[in-house]
């Protein structure tokens, strides 16, 4: 059951790394359970322009799809009080693919951390146990002159970040803030991984450098932490079974420094849940915008999480400006990654790149001599550019 697949960075992709699973029914009616979680900010106006492109490549490709909406995040609180209501958690777990906006706003910052926004979408993660998280950051051809960095440091980055995304210091115990006996506050958290846990992430970033360039850096830092130490020795002992893949080992300071020094010199990294939101943000930005990145979030089985890297930008929710192709290239990647359709997906990809051709941008990514447009007259052109 197992296709050779190219991915948004063409290069072959395996969705299913031996264990994972993509639902049969699925594969065999061609109709797919989607649920759209489109949160806040600007979520709902680029899960919007998604469905669209959706629906026009499922008729051309024979795909039916059964879309229903569930609340996360902000919304979620306002409308039912905890920001992953078990409704949502149970309507995901019943579908194929769960596509994902942003969560968040200023409105919610101040609430107590278990009702907060960023907690159902941890709570998401736990839930459907998406233990993987794979972003891609590459650099498109159309878009060199969008990175902060030079042309030359830039031209042909193409970044595989495989983050860790249920363990560590996000979901450590003991964590919160206590009252020393002297009467002080202290805050904790704890950053804790048991080897199987670095291990079966460790297996899908072999797997993923494997069907790439054969290069796996492995970030931590094992000089000052004790659980780094594990992570890298676990590492270094997965080796031994991907003699093809070429092993480095990168602490994390040094890793963000070469980010941006020599970001060519990377293939695939793999680290833990903090490491890797830091640096799959830093290597996003290598891209000239984080409005241009999708990500994809698998378990061992089930479905997986589809969803951009961005955020859920407040500062420009509602105004029609939001940079909807992040969250059209997270829809690809569910289709060739969740839903094995990756013809499909092509499709989409290529309908981005069309566009970009054309020469249209939303400000994020705009630049003299480019046509500035809006997330709504992007979606038209995308549209237009599929069939
Ligand atoms: P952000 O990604 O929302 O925004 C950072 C900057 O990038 C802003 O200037 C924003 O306007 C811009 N930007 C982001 N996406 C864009 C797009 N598609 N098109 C054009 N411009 C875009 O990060 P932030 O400002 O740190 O966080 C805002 C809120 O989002 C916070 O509440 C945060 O907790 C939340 N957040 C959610 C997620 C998620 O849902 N996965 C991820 C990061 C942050």
């Amino acid at each position: 059951m197992q296709a050779q697949l190219l991915g948004y960075d063409n290069h072959p992709v395996d969705p299913l790394y031996g264990s994972l699973e993509i639902k049969r029914s699925a594969l065999m009616t061609q109709q797919f359970n989607i649920t759209l979680l489109p949160g806040d900010g600007i979520g709902p106006e680029i899960m919007a322009v998604t469905v669209e492109v959706l629906k026009a490549v499922g008729s051309q490709f024979d795909l039916q799809f059964q879309f229903q909406s569930a609340l996360i995040g902000g919304s979620a609180i306002d409308e039912t009080g905890t920001p992953l209501p078990e409704e949502t958690l149970s309507v995901c777990r019943q579908s194929d693919a769960v596509l994902l906006a942003a969560i968040g706003g200023y409105q919610w910052d101040s609430l107590p951390r278990h009702q907060r926004p960023e907690t159902g979408l941890l709570g998401l993660r736990a839930g459907l146990q998406l233990f993987a998280n794979l972003r891609p950051a590459t650099i498109l051809p159309q878009l060199v002159e969008a990175s902060s960095l030079k042309r030359e440091v830039v031209e042909g980055v193409d970044i595989m970040v495989v983050r860790e995304l249920t363990g560590g210091i996000y979901f450590g115990q003991p964590r919160g803030v206590f009252e020393t006996e002297a009467g002080e506050l202290r805050g904790v958290n704890t950053m804790a991984y048991r080897a199987s846990e670095i291990d079966r992430i460790g297996r899908v970033a072999f797997e993923t450098a494997r069907k790439r360039q054969g290069r796996l850096c492995s970030v931590d830092k094992a000089n000052v932490l004790e659980v780094s130490q594990l992570w890298r020795d676990r590492i270094a002992a997965l080796a031994s079974n991907y003699a093809d893949v070429e092993l480095s080992h990168l602490y994390v300071d040094n890793a963000a420094m070469q980010l941006v020094r020599q970001p060519k010199q990377f293939d695939t990294i793999v680290t833990g849940n903090l490491f890797g939101d830091i640096l799959s943000d830093a290597a996003a930005m290598l891209t000239g915008s984080i409005g241009m990145l999708p990500s994809a979030s698998l378990g061992e089985s089930g479905p997986g999480v589809f969803e951009p890297v961005h955020g859920s930008a407040p500062d420009i929710a509602g105004q029609d400006k939001a940079n909807p192709l992040a969250q059209v290239l997270s829809a690809a990647m569910m289709l060739r990654y969740g839903l094995n359709q990756p013809p499909a997906a092509d499709k989409i990809e290529q309908a981005v790149l069309k566009v970009l051709d054309q020469g249209y941008r939303t400000g994020d990514i705009y630049s003299e001599g480019t046509t500035a447009v809006g997330c709504q007259a992007m979606g038209e052109a995308l549209l237009n550019a599929l069939t």
